[in-house]
C-alpha cells in the first residue's frame, strides 16, 4: 500500500473544478491575512494589486493575488504566499507536485500520456524531479519542516513520500499541502529554490 499511487487521485485532482475553486479561495485568505499587518518594508496601508499569471496545463486561473504598498516613497509590491502558484513555476503548483510525484510510482508509459495531456515536455518534468530531490530536499525550509514527518520522509521518492504522508487523495488533504509549501511560493522565498 506504502508505495501504490494512484492515478486516479492525481487525475481526479487535475480535472476538478471544484479543487480549483477551493484553492482559489484559499488565495483569497492568503492575501486577505498578508493585508491586515501591512507592508513588510514600512507597515505602510496595503492596496490589492493583482496581476496576470496563468498557469499552463489544468486550471484556467488568470491571475496572482498581490499587495502594493499605498505609502509615497515605499509603493513596494508585497506578494502573499499561493497555495496556487509555485514560485516562478509556469504550470499551477498543484500539477508540478502531482506529477512529479507520479513519476515515482507509475509506469513509464503512463506517466508518458500524463505529461502529454497536460502539454509538459520531457525536460521540463525531469527538471521538477530534479528540483524536488535536490534543491527542495536540502532547502532550509525543509531542514526545519521536516521533523514534523513521523515517520520520516524518503527523499528519493519526493514528492510522492510528501502525497503519501499528506494522504493528498482527499481535497482538503491536497489544499493541506499546497498550505505547507505556500511559504516557500513568495517570490522573496522562491528566489532560494532557484539557480
Ligand atoms: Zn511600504
Amino acid at each position: 500500500m506504502k508505495n501504490r499511487v494512484g492515478e486516479n487521485w492525481c487525475q481526479n485532482h487535475l480535472a476538478d473544478q471544484q479543487v480549483y475553486r477551493l484553492l482559489e479561495k484559499v488565495d483569497g485568505d492568503l492575501v486577505a491575512e498578508a493585508r491586515e499587518p501591512g507592508c513588510v518594508h514600512c507597515q505602510g496601508r496595503l492596496d490589492r494589486s493583482d496581476y496576470a499569471r496563468k498557469p499552463r496545463g489544468g486550471p484556467q486561473w488568470e491571475v496572482r493575488f498581490s499587495l502594493c504598498c499605498a505609502r509615497e516613497g515605499c509603493r513596494k509590491r508585497n506578494t502573499p504566499p499561493s497555495v496556487r502558484f509555485l514560485g516562478r513555476r509556469v504550470y499551477a503548483g498543484l500539477v508540478v507536485v502531482l506529477v512529479s510525484a507520479m513519476t515515482h510510482g507509475l509506469k513509464p508509459e503512463r506517466v508518458q500520456r500524463l505529461r502529454e495531456a497536460l502539454g509538459i515536455d520531457r525536460r521540463t518534468l525531469e527538471r521538477w524531479r530534479q528540483w524536488w530531490l535536490g534543491r527542495f530536499v536540502n532547502s532550509s525550509f525543509w531542514r526545519d519542516a521536516r521533523a514534523r514527518f513521523m515517520p520520516p520522509l524518503d527523499h528519493q521518492t519526493m514528492p510522492l513520500s510528501l502525497c503519501l504522508s499528506f494522504a493528498v487523495q482527499g481535497c482538503e488533504r491536497l489544499v493541506d499541502l499546497l498550505q505547507f509549501l505556500a511559504p516557500i511560493t513568495t517570490p522573496t522565498a522562491w528566489s532560494a529554490f532557484v539557480m
